[in-house]
């Protein structure tokens, strides 16, 4: 995919987000792998109004070249690139109902979220809590780190998802169907449930 198609998607899906109120404000960040780099969404951007034109390229190094500068968060969707090759998008979301789940004191912090549904644990699977840190603090890129290698979804506690995909469509739909089961999660908090068996569980990943 050209570099320009990449920047109209990006453009285009960031903007649908938006509409939606999955993201609000100038919170939210998207990036792209490219050949030669990466694309990413300025900082003070609003997911609503990106400009193709002026979306953050970096090369190879992570060094801004072109566009707007980078959002801070950059260092999120770096090591998820570092970690995971193959990857090649990803979203990190202030979206209100996962922000909700990452708050809540009684949820396991190896994954947080119930097998619900079939399209939940396929697209994520497993979401591990990462510990709070201040926004751009370090320690929050290295805790991150740690888990990205074997996760393509986490959940930072008291601030958001990050998820990478193979493709941007494919992180932005993870993304959603993070955030509609944590909303899910919510509805039926002291609840009766039936969640996915640990056999349909195991069903699924035959099947897909
Ligand atoms: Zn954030």
């Amino acid at each position: 995919m050209s570099e320009t198609t990449q920047r109209e998607a990006m453009t285009r899906l960031a903007k649908s987000m938006f509409e939606r109120g999955l993201t609000f404000g100038s919170s939210g960040n998207i990036s792209v792998r490219l050949d030669d780099g990466w694309l990413m969404t300025p900082t003070g951007s609003t997911l609503g109004t990106l400009d193709p034109a002026r979306i953050s390229k970096l090369d190879e190094d992570g060094t801004h070249v072109a566009g707007d500068k980078p959002t801070k968060e950059s260092f999120l969707h770096r090591v998820m690139y570092d970690q995971r090759p193959g990857t090649g998008a990803v979203v990190h979301l202030h979206s209100t109902h996962s922000v909700a789940v990452s708050c809540l004191a009684d949820i396991d912090p190896k994954n947080v979220l119930p097998p619900i549904t079939a399209y939940y644990v396929m697209k994520i699977g497993t979401l591990p809590l990462v510990p709070y840190y201040p926004p751009g603090d370090l320690n929050l890129a290295k805790a991150v780190e740690e888990m990205a290698s074997n996760h393509h979804a986490v959940l930072l506690a008291n601030h958001g998802p990050v998820v990478a995909g193979r493709s941007l469509e494919d992180a932005v739909y993870a993304t959603e169907e993070l955030e509609e089961t944590a909303k899910l999660f919510l509805l039926l908090k002291n609840k009766e449930t039936r969640f996915l068996t640990e056999a349909q569980i195991s069903d699924l990943g035959k099947r897909f």
